[in-house]
């Protein structure tokens, strides 16, 4: 359905956001997008340049826990309609520093999701029709789920029970209840997807993806975490993009959906892959590989072994699928760093 106009975006000068954004901006021409980002050291209006001069694309500087700024938004742009991506995002921030990660992830859901009740339910009758079809679409991850076993066939579905293990993926399984009780007391339309890592074109630095591309590209060490056995199941970002749009349309109230791409790989194989093509692509001059840079440090605290998602119910029910598996993935996102390093045009 096509009825929800204007539709509010937060942290959309981030990793996930930024490439969400032109995506639905050219998919869906009676939609803008009114984006919300504090800007943090995470976000980035670089991102964001392709959409500037698009008149149905609007950025606003601010925080998600400012409620006074999140009611002004709703009110004068009549929203109906939130996909929420804002977030502190990285795990090791949150060892060193959790506070802001309970801030951000817990208080700013809660202040988006009941601004977003109070706008379009908590209202005389003939308002709530107006808003009946408004839905709240959260972003969360699968590492609410906690850790698997070594066993391959030991998959996270939406019946696992959460057992986040790190302060992020704690202050992210406390937003996922805050929105479950929105749906269950107020009966509010909302939405869940639980995804697994992302990587692709625009993430930030300090992510392990673009850090092997770049410490090889500056033939500096590329740091692995323990014995690099640690096992995510990697999605490329445009695949969840896609995810996200059909469950923000299609998803039933209320429900959870899992997003993964089922590849899930070692630490190691992702940077052994990666030096690979980079030896192939940008061979050194003394024609060594950069696999000679891979340096072992020592482990993340409280480090998951195992991620894998099993996204039987989008595969089904939604009939979402990854139209890239890791191989091709990894080339797309290869080059689009080489580019942004100037080695490619
Ligand atoms: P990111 O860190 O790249 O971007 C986060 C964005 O949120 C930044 O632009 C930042 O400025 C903004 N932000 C932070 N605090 C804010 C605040 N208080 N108010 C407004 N804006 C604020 O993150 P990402 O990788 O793009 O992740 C986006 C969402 O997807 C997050 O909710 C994350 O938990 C979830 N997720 C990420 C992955 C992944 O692999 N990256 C996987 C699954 C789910």
């Amino acid at each position: 359905s096509n009825s929800n106009k204007n539709i509010l975006l937060t942290g959309t000068a981030g990793f996930i956001g930024s490439n969400f954004v032109p995506y639905f901006l050219e998919k869906y021409p009676n939609y803008n997008l009114i984006n919300l980002d504090l800007l943090t050291y995470a976000g980035n209006l670089e991102n964001l340049k392709e959409c500037e001069n698009n008149t149905r694309y609007k950025f606003i500087k601010g925080d998600i826990c400012n409620r006074e700024l999140v009611e002004f938004i709703f009110t004068e742009y009549d929203i109906t309609g939130v996909i929420h991506f804002a977030a502190e995002s990285h795990v090791d921030n949150s060892i060193k520093n959790p506070g802001v990660f309970v801030q951000t992830n817990v208080n700013g859901t809660f202040t988006l999701i009941d601004v977003a009740y109070k706008y379009w339910m908590n209202k005389p009758f003939e308002y709530k029709e107006k808003y009946q079809n408004s839905r709240f679409h959260h972003i969360s991850t699968d590492e609410v789920y906690g850790t698997l076993s070594e066993n391959p066939n030991d998959l996270f579905t939406e019946n696992t029970p959460y057992a986040p293990n790190s302060p992020y993926s704690a202050s992210k399984a406390s937003s996922d209840m805050i929105i479950r009780a929105y749906n269950e007391t107020y009966g509010l339309n909302t939405v869940i997807t639980n995804c697994s890592n992302n990587y692709g074109p625009k993430q930030h630095d300090e992510k392990l993806i673009p850090t092997i591309i770049r410490k090889a590209l500056s033939n500096q060490n590329i740091p692995i975490y323990g014995d690099g056995k640690n096992i995510r199941d990697w999605l490329y970002v445009l695949d969840h993009c896609k995810g996200i749009d059909i469950v923000y349309h299609n998803g039933k109230k209320g429900e959870t959906y899992n997003i993964g791409g089922r590849n899930q790989r070692t630490n190691l194989q992702i940077v052994n892959t990666i030096c690979t093509i980079l030896d192939k692509e940008v061979p050194k001059a003394d024609n060594s590989s950069y696999k000679e840079l891979i340096t072992f440090v020592e482990d993340r605290a409280g480090h998951d072994r195992r991620y894998a998602i099993d996204a039987t119910k989008l595969e089904d029910e939604l009939g979402w699928k990854a139209d890239e598996n890791f191989d091709s993935g990894i080339i797309k996102t290869i080059e689009w760093y080489l580019i942004k390093y100037g080695i490619k045009k």
